[in-house]
């Protein structure tokens, strides 16, 4: 039987609470093509292993499931641009775990943040971040099967990863750029001081990803709409038409060809009914080129 591919391949986050092997469960019946997950706990640096019954389970779950791309998201404990050696060291043992749980359970993106560089400078920042990651990638030679896929930020505080400028850095910097890909998160972006609204700075937003970056970096999207105004530096979601942003910026990125058929994972503050209904509108929206009616979402605390 054949079915119809959809235009956009779009998901969200989905809740691995009582198992990371539920997840796939989750994400099919919210209707996700994607999913992003947390592989361990976000608030802990200490995890247990996974086990052979775990990985199994979510591998047949995905394998029985509609889902295409899976990405994790690693912990907001972890700064790998830490100029503190203790910090930067336990960050990266729990990066290692990260991307070793990925390659068991064959989740083929890990996105991370950049982190921050707490006062020693954007240059020193990336030099620490270049040097962890040479040194992870060295470490785990056999693990190319996941992609590390470095998210764009909205810029607070000493965050590095605020321009493409600083991303295209960092992937100057590492000695195997070929393991590494870009998630450019659409509220960040926005925050940062991209113009994604007007057509003219949707334009030349994408003029400058491809100039500094190449279009065959980005791998993925965080599809949000802000809390904060445009150019802000303030990282809080809204959802999708109920933000700063409105509702042309989604419109341009499911029908411009160079964005709508990247995985494009939500994570806006609502539950898994406001995701569903999020994920149907973008869906209508790019089969249609019209914006359809606001989807009726209720808002709820995010954890993102
Ligand atoms: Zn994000
Ligand atoms: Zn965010």
């Amino acid at each position: 039987m054949k079915s119809s591919e959809p235009r956009v391949t779009v998901g969200c986050h989905v809740s691995t609470s009582g198992g990371v092997e539920l997840s796939p469960g989750r994400g099919h019946e919210i209707g996700c093509d994607t999913m992003q997950v947390f592989t361990r706990n976000q608030r802990s640096w200490r995890t247990r292993p996974l086990t052979d019954e775990e990985i199994a389970a979510f591998r047949e779950a995905r394998a029985g499931s509609r889902l295409r791309t899976v990405m994790s998201h690693d912990s907001y404990l972890i700064n790998l641009a830490s100029p503190d050696e203790e910090k930067r060291g336990k960050s990266m043992a729990a990066f290692e775990d990260e991307l070793v749980r990925c390659h068991q359970l064959g989740i083929e993106l890990l996105n991370f943040h950049p982190g921050s560089h707490l006062k020693s400078g954007v240059e020193q920042g990336i030099a620490t971040l270049c040097e962890s990651l040479d040194q992870i990638c060295a470490h785990h030679p056999d693990k190319r099967d996941v992609t590390l896929v470095l998210e764009t930020v909205a810029g607070q505080g000493t965050n590095i990863g605020r321009t493409f400028e600083e991303i295209a850095a960092i992937l100057d910097g590492v000695r195997e750029p070929e393991r590494f890909a870009v998630c450019v998160d659409t509220c960040h972006c926005f925050a940062a001081g991209y113009d994604l609204v007007s057509d003219d700075g949707w334009e030349s937003t994408w003029d400058a990803f491809d100039r500094l970056l190449g279009l065959d970096r980005l791998a993925a999207f965080h599809v949000n709409d802000s809390k904060g105004a445009f150019d802000s530096r303030k990282d809080r979601h809204a959802r999708l038409g109920r933000g700063e942003m409105g509702v042309a910026p989604f419109l341009h990125l499911v029908t411009d060809e160079r964005t709508r058929s990247v995985p494009m994972f939500l994570e806006t503050p609502t539950d898994p009914a406001g995701y569903a209904a999020e994920i149907v509108w973008l869906r209508q929206m790019a089969a249609t080129g019209e914006i359809p009616p606001l989807p009726d979402v209720e808002e709820s605390r995010s954890r993102l």
